[in-house]
């Protein structure tokens, strides 16, 4: 054993026997540190009792096709591998895997690359759910793992533990890396308060349990995270997060911010302004952001509000706040469409005062972008709509006092700083569709103050919800018909196709489905919109739908966010299962806002739990939260654009009461202070916080 050396913040590249070609698959896989390595657990553990004879597949003990989706282990030799190019370009791998009781088929799609990994002769661990072929089970596209030509065996103990694929490193040098590494590491210091981690292992002994499990270990709390080491890891994780957010907080609150002067008047006559009364809830959040306004601190508040429920409009309130008492006011949004759609809606609202109003496209001719810029400059425009990208050049304000972000998180924190940096520190008002259940909202966005629109405008009808399989799309195709028939339009949704990701092909993509309908509608005036688009395509494009020159829109989920034609009244989504159940209910929110009762159909041959529970849920806020059920907060979030925390371990909305916990000593011992090295271990545990947030 090597004498402890290392701690968690030590680079990989300090470990003996890691090469730089290993070193650099690692760094691919933002695995940079000991704690990277140590903290990817593996994803499910197995069995030694478990493995199935290849000649028992498909009995009782192993797992009855069809019945359930069991998953089921073996272990075997490869004796055949044959490439096979279908008729249509489709490639399929087919693998024999054998022992001394029988074969089984293996079978990987569209990834011919594969062949040269499988070398006959050679051991493979497969790990996946029986289907049943045409000449017996056999497995699709499973977890596999290589073990090349020895037969020495693999578990070492009971239980074997099963890591996502990191390129060629395989399973077994991987447990070695993390062996070493184990090894070496100097026990961490303990940053949960004793109330946290009670009871519970300490940092290293919850990472050797659970990269090592020992033979007496309970297998389904291991494979659910439910052991007491994930307990551990658990609460660290959300506690760490908790510290960060807090701090965020604490710091913004102890800032100036600028006093945008109102008063009662005002707010009577900006409520003018509109065509309609506000609901409840939108009159309170307006008032709560108001108050904040007025408040000498710097705002920084979450409104919420299901798809549908008016947040625009109190967001256009807002910003009336800010400019007709002389400041300026931003509305940032994430795509060009969106923004011209604002800008109609404001142009509306506004009426012959939208001079002051000024639009900030990415595709913007020189020249007007330029005048554009000026205006902004000046003081002249004081309601500023524009998209995110334009905002990250450098844009010089008379006197930017509030900032609206629609829908993307990640965007303001960024952003904010940026602005700091130059000695801007506007109010900042975040809005997002993706509704979640009150407590959780509180713990995530812990540095937010929130507002909640909680009902609809008055007058929505429910959308009707309807699911087909692909063999009786046609009876989508018949609704939409109908549709048309009264004037109304429709919305075709594909998933998006990335050309690169071969495995995607046998999906109806977006141009197959543009043919498919053609034909199917003739005489009908069909467009389609992808993200891949020029913008001022996509905006030409949109345009035409929106004037109602175009009936049906074939589009990928670029239109899920804020668009807004009432005529609209149908939407077809097809693969169903390739979406979130929010995305869903996003897409879903784009129809049924005008007064006819809108029509929602899912095509998909997987008629899952999941799927269903959209034809009974309406509400966002009990979808998102059945949606976090299903899966990690990073993926319900998209991750990439929405800035929330991806955690490895916890999980927001099933850790939801450690969260909360987490939330409340964290907040306290931000009042009591932070120590340099608590500090750097926040920054260690999470690096989407810097250091300016963390103090
Ligand atoms: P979202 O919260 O999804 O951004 P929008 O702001 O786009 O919702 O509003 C959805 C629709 O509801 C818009 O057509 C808007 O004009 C309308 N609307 C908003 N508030 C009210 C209200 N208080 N009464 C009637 N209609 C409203
Ligand atoms: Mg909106």
């Amino acid at each position: 054993m090597n004498f402890p050396r290392l701690s968690l913040a030590s680079l990989v590249s300090t470990l003996r026997g890691l090469g730089a070609s290993r070193a650099a698959v690692l760094q691919d896989h933002e695995i940079h540190t000991l704690r990277d390595l140590l903290w990817q657990l593996p994803f499910r553990y197995l069995d030694r009792g478990s493995l199935c004879d290849l000649g028992s597949l498909g009995s009782q003990h192993c797992s009855m096709p069809g019945t359930t989706r069991t998953l089921v282990t073996v272990i075997g030799t490869i004796s055949q591998v044959k490439s096979i190019r279908t008729r249509f370009g489709f490639h399929i791998l087919e693998i024999h895997l054998s022992d001394d009781t029988g074969f089984v088929k293996v079978l990987f799609y569209n990834q011919p690359y594969l062949a040269k990994s499988f070398k006959e002769g050679e051991r493979a661990l497969i790990f996946g759910p029986l289907t049943q072929g045409k000449y017996g089970v056999e497995f699709r596209v499973p977890h596999y793992e290589l073990l090349g030509s020895s037969t020495e065996d693999l578990f070492v103990q009971r239980i074997l533990p099963i890591y996502r694929r990191l390129g060629p490193i395989t399973s077994k040098i991987r447990s070695k890396l993390i062996l070493d590494a184990l090894d070496a590491l100097h026990p961490p210091e303990e940053h949960l308060p004793l109330h946290l981690h009670r009871g519970l292992p300490d940092e290293l002994q919850s990472l050797r349990f659970l990269h090592q499990p020992p033979d007496d270990s309970d297998l389904a709390s291991l494979n659910e995270d439910r052991s007491l080491a994930h307990q551990r890891l658990i609460t660290q994780e959300l506690y760490s997060f908790s510290l960060g957010v807090a701090s965020r907080r604490d710091k913004r609150l102890s800032r100036k911010g600028q006093a945008v002067v109102t008063s009662d008047q005002l707010r009577e006559q900006l409520r003018t302004y509109l065509p309609f009364t506000l609901t409840p809830t939108q009159r309170r959040s307006f008032k709560e952001i108001a108050d904040d306004l007025r408040s000498g601190k710097v705002m920084n508040r979450l409104l919420q509000g299901d798809v549908g429920s008016g947040k625009t409009l109190v967001a256009f309130l807002a910003m009336a706040m800010v400019a007709e008492t002389g400041g300026q006011a931003a509305l940032l949004v994430p795509t060009e469409v969106l923004a011209r759609q604002h800008f109609a809606t404001f142009q509306k609202l506004l009426g012959e005062r939208s001079n002051s109003l000024q639009l900030l496209l990415g595709g913007m001719k020189a020249a007007e972008k330029k005048e554009a810029l000026l205006r902004i400059q000046s003081g002249e425009a004081r309601y500023i709509i524009g998209t995110h990208a334009i905002f990250q050049e450098i844009v010089k304000f008379k006197s930017l006092q509030l900032v609206v972000v629609d829908e993307q998180h990640r965007f303001g924190v960024r952003q904010r700083e940026m602005m700091k940096e130059k000695g801007i520190d506007p109010h900042w008002l975040v809005m997002s569709a993706t509704p979640i259940p009150r407590s959780l909202a509180m713990a995530i966005w812990g540095d937010h103050d929130h507002s909640t629109i909680e009902e609809l405008p008055p007058g929505r009808q429910p959308v009707k919800s309807l699911f087909f399989s692909r063999e009786h799309a046609e009876e989508a195709w018949a609704y939409i018909d109908r549709h048309l028939k009264t004037g109304q339009q429709a919305y075709v949704v594909s998933p998006a196709i990335d050309p690169q990701d071969e495995s995607k092909v046998v999906l109806r993509d977006l141009q197959t489905m543009e043919i498919l309908l053609r034909k199917r509608f003739p005489k009908v005036m069909i467009e389609s919109v992808h993200g891949k688009m020029k913008s001022e395509d996509m905006t030409d494009r949109m345009k035409r739908f929106v004037f109602g020159a175009t009936q049906i829109l074939v589009a990928t989920t670029v239109i899920e966010v804020g668009v807004d034609v009432p005529n609209a009244t149908i939407m077809v989504v097809d693969h169903a299962e390739r979406f979130g159940l929010s995305q869903l209910h996003q897409l879903r929110g784009r129809i049924g806002r005008g007064d006819h009762a809108g029509v929602f159909i899912m095509i998909s041959d997987q008629e899952s739990e999941r799927l269903k529970a959209l034809l009974t849920l309406q509400d966002g806020f009990a979808i998102a939260k059945k949606d976090l059920e299903l899966r990690q907060s990073g993926d319900f979030f998209g991750t990439k654009q929405s800035g929330l925390p991806t955690f490895i371990v916890a999980n927001a909305s099933r850790d939801e009461d450690i969260l909360t916990k987490c939330k409340r000593y964290a907040e306290d011992h931000v009042q009591e202070g932070l120590s340099p090295k608590e500090r750097l271990w926040i920054r260690l545990e999470h690096k989407n916080f810097t250091l300016a947030d963390i103090s």
